[in-house]
């Protein structure tokens, strides 16, 4: 299974997935049957569920039917009273594992730990009631509680290892991604802060030429052209305004000195919006890890939202306060508001609700408040306005 996954995530074999992963547990289904553990004529028991659990979880309703059917088929040419206590106990857990398996895989590890051991419980619970009451096994009930405790913790491991194993690809994978990603970044960094001179000069010369004009046809490409020179701005300024070429080192900022500089930063905006700023912020320096440019970025794209949601001005307000170690930011705005689904799409790349907007802004913000493993909520009532509240861990007071 692991070569497999090997040789779908390097690309070599793109559609190996499903169907070919969900073999190998049914192998496993067969092999434990055809090697049971044979202690005597009467105790034949063998772990057969691990495997056909587990492949029935991760797989979904139609492996764990495909299972269920090849499995009985293979147990009934045996033959013995042991078929039907088997036709029993897994038809239910068949059922039962089509019903969770559908939620199964967005479980977390604990959870899936839990569901897969119960699922396990419940076929030894089951199998031993059928073969005590009515096939009288031969085998004591001290024997059936111990096999299926084993089998319990078998299936647990099993689940362990193949939560690891599924992990270790999907973190080779995101490396993979990530370096992708980083090489994009650097490049897009270093070349928006040559293109962006050339756009303002572009800009101002065809604005020069506009304003000469007289054919109306003409007039309206240059409009054309302008918008989308502005646009092009836009884009690197939600987006790289601060990116330097080559990330900055982490350094240890003064985060308060940064919020205030960045409400320097914006204050033109502001007052040319009629928006007022109220800032509140009166703490002592508090240092965190950061890179001081991509922190600034954050606050500027969060405040030029708010900005931009107050067209008729209204007031921008900026607290930080402390608790502990926990510095809040809290920026508001009495501004447009957002509804529920606005809500729930924001940070999406792209997704924008302006005219001229990139949808660009809150992503950003998003990944660089993760990278500095602080948090991002939204606050917002559509037509009231909208609160973006961030919280960070900083250094203890000294
Ligand atoms: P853009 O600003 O280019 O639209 P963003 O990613 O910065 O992209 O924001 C995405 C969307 O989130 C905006 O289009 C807007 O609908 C919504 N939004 C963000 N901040 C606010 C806010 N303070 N008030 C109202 N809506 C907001
Ligand atoms: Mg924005």
């Amino acid at each position: 299974m692991q070569i497999l996954y090997l040789l779908k995530y390097t690309n070599l074999l793109k559609r190996s997935s499903g169907w070919l992963l969900a073999l190998f547990p049914l192998i496993s289904v067969i092999l434990c049957m055809m090697y049971p553990v044979v202690i005597n004529d009467n105790f034949i028991l063998d772990f057969r569920r691990i495997p056909f659990i587990l492949g029935a979880l991760y797989g979904g309703k139609w492996v764990g039917l495909i299972y269920l059917i090849v499995m009985l088929s293979y147990r009934f040419s045996l033959g013995g009273d042991g078929f039907y206590p088997t036709l029993f106990s897994f038809s239910l857990v068949t059922v039962a594992t089509s019903i969770v398996s559908a939620h199964f895989l967005n479980l977390d590890l604990k959870k899936k730990l839990l569901v897969a051991a119960a699922m396990d419980g419940l076929v030894g619970i089951v199998s031993t009631f059928v073969s005590l009451t009515f096939f009288n096994s031969q085998i004591p009930l001290s024997m059936w509680i111990l096999f299926s405790c084993i089998s319990v913790i078998g299936v647990v491991l099993a689940t362990l290892i193949y939560e690891v194993f599924i992990n270790q690809f999907k973190l080779l994978h995101s490396v993979m991604e990530g370096q992708k990603l980083k090489v994009v970044s650097h490049l897009a960094a270093s070349i928006s802060h040559e293109v962006r001179n050339p756009l303002t000069v572009s800009r101002g010369f065809l604005q020069l030429i506009d304003s000469d004009l007289k054919d109306r046809e003409k007039k309206g490409y240059m409009k054309l052209a302008i918008n989308e020179l502005d646009r092009a701005t836009e884009i690197i300024n939600d987006y790289l305004t601060f990116a330097k070429p080559y990330p900055e080192s982490v350094d240890r900022i003064d985060i308060i000195s940064e919020i205030k500089h960045s409400i320097s930063v914006i204050q033109p905006l502001a007052s040319m919006m009629n928006v007022s700023i109220n800032s509140k912020i009166d703490l002592p320096p508090t240092y965190m890890q950061s890179e001081k440019r991509k922190f600034q970025q954050c606050l500027l794209n969060i405040s030029k939202n708010a900005i931009e949601a107050m067209s008729e001005g209204g007031t921008l307000t900026i607290q930080v306060s402390r608790n502990e170690n926990e510095l809040r930011i809290s920026i508001q705005d009495t501004g447009v508001g957002m509804t529920e689904e606005q809500l729930s799409r924001i940070g999406e790349p792209f997704f924008t609700t302006k005219e001229k907007g990139t949808g660009l802004g809150m992503m950003v913000s998003h990944s660089i408040v993760k990278a500095m493993g602080g948090e991002l909520l939204y606050e917002s009532k559509s037509g009231q306005g909208t609160t973006v509240h961030l919280a960070f861990q900083v250094e203890e007071m000294g």
